[in-house]
């Protein structure tokens, strides 16, 4: 097997930077989407292709980040990954220059407003992480860069490694990669929970001491906090199972946020399944995660532990249908808690319309203008004794499974918020 070096230039050659960003693409947790469409002749855009991502700052904008991997050369064997050890694929690795070089290059001309830097087990833990420090430390020291840096950090590294690496980053991330320690042994056995979870908590532990520690006016580290990865459907963990990870994380660790990835088989092996899991599972666990981080559900409301999401409709309303007694809400005297468990009223709403209600009552007309999705929440709600939704459970279920497959007629109650709730997580 041959490695692609540095041919002494500074600035990396199309052909590494084609590998080390095409090899960056299956890492999902910069927030990258998992579209599939890709450019037609003539044609303007492209979804699908590598190299630049899109992350979300602290403060709620999308950035642009130049997505690549410092080398695709590996020494692990994750199953699932096609820069495993002993696969046939072009390897190439990068110097800590070129790709400070290419970050500085790429912003100037306007093209990113940051990086995200990963890599492949380079010769050692250490090895790799002292590597991607370099980089990121020459790209704020040396070339003054002070756009975002979203760092991944590397299993069994020395911890002083990794809490030096965090000082020059706005972002870290170690991805849990299965959601069970049993799938990790078995696909990917160099990787143990303890290497994922231990730096985490030093991360944490960093994070916090820094935040408190006011008296040496010290630059904060990790301004955006970690996130994790993890992959959806190579191994037999239900979804209430992964929910119940992603609440310990969020609670223990701090994350910001959990990225699924449905999984792709992208190369073969005895051990994995042949079908990819889908893009509708990764859905309904982003609308899930929502429910958890700004809803207050917890796991196991969302959903059982051996069972995964309902297909048909989002978790909420899944919720929603498992519980009657708690419906219908009344709009006008329900405390916060209780209209953010109404499908079709997002948080966003919710507080709408504890403002609005301070002057007087609200009827349907006052919710739709606050672009509450009436279409959904008028079988769960009443305004001032008012119903206006299906009484008959069937019936419910059935429109909100039309609903969510996105095949119903546009209707009185139709808004346009229903549409965009993918994007905004308002549920
Ligand atoms: S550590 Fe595992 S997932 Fe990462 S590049 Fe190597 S084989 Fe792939």
């Amino acid at each position: 097997m041959k490695v692609c070096r540095s041919g002494g230039e500074r600035m990396i050659d199309e052909f590494r930077l084609r590998i080390l960003t095409e090899s960056a693409k299956y890492d999902v947790s910069c927030s990258s989407s998992g579209s599939a469409r890709s450019n037609t002749k003539n044609g303007l855009g492209n979804a699908s292709f590598h190299g630049i991502c899109h992350s979300f700052t602290p403060d709620g904008r999308c950035v642009s980040l130049l997505k690549i991997l410092l080398t695709n050369d590996c020494v692990y064997h994750c199953r699932y990954c096609p820069n495993r050890a002993g696969e046939d694929v072009s390897r190439a690795i990068a110097t800590p220059d070129e790709i400070c070089e290419l970050t500085v290059a790429f912003y100037k001309r306007n093209y990113i407003e940051g990086l995200f830097l990963s890599s492949a087990v380079y010769l050692t833990p250490d090895t790799t992480m002292d590597l991607l420090l370099l980089t990121v430390k020459k790209l704020r020291t040396e070339y003054a860069f002070n756009g975002y840096i979203h760092l991944k950090g590397i299993p069994h590294a020395d911890p002083a490694l990794v809490r030096e690496a965090a000082k020059y980053a706005d972002r870290m991330s170690y991805n849990v990669e299965l959601p069970s320690e049993a799938s990790l042994k078995l696909l990917a056995p160099q990787k143990t929970k303890e290497s994922l979870l231990l730096p985490m908590r030093t991360l944490r532990e960093e994070t916090k001491a820094n935040r408190e520690d006011r008296s040496r006016r010290k630059a904060r580290i990790l301004p955006a906090g970690q996130t994790t990865q993890m992959i959806v459907g190579a191994s037999p963990e239900t979804d209430g199972q992964i929910m119940r990870l992603s609440e310990a994380l969020y609670r223990k660790m701090g994350l910001k946020r959990v990225y699924y990835s449905a999984y792709l088989p992208v190369v073969r092996d005895s051990l994995l399944p042949d079908r990819g899991a889908g893009l509708l599972r990764e859905h309904r666990l982003y609308q899930a995660d929502w429910l958890l981080r700004f809803y207050g559900f917890t796991a196991e409301e969302i959903a059982p532990l051996d069972e995964n999401l309902p297909e048909e409709y989002d978790p909420k309303c899944a919720w929603a249908l498992r519980n009657p007694d708690f419906f219908p809400v009344e709009i006008n005297r329900a405390d916060l808690e209780a209209l953010l468990r109404v499908p079709g009223i997002g948080n966003k709403g919710a507080y709408r319309i504890l403002r609005a209600r301070k002057y007087g009552n609200l009827s349907f007309e006052d919710l739709k203008k606050m672009r509450v999705v009436l279409k959904r929440a008028k079988h769960f709600i009443t305004c001032c004794g008012k119903f206006y939704g299906a009484k008959d459970e069937n019936q419910i279920k059935t429109l909100l499974a039309l609903q969510d497959s996105g095949t119903e007629q546009l209707t009185f109650f139709g808004d346009a918020e229903s549409g965009m709730s993918v994007l905004t997580g308002q549920l």
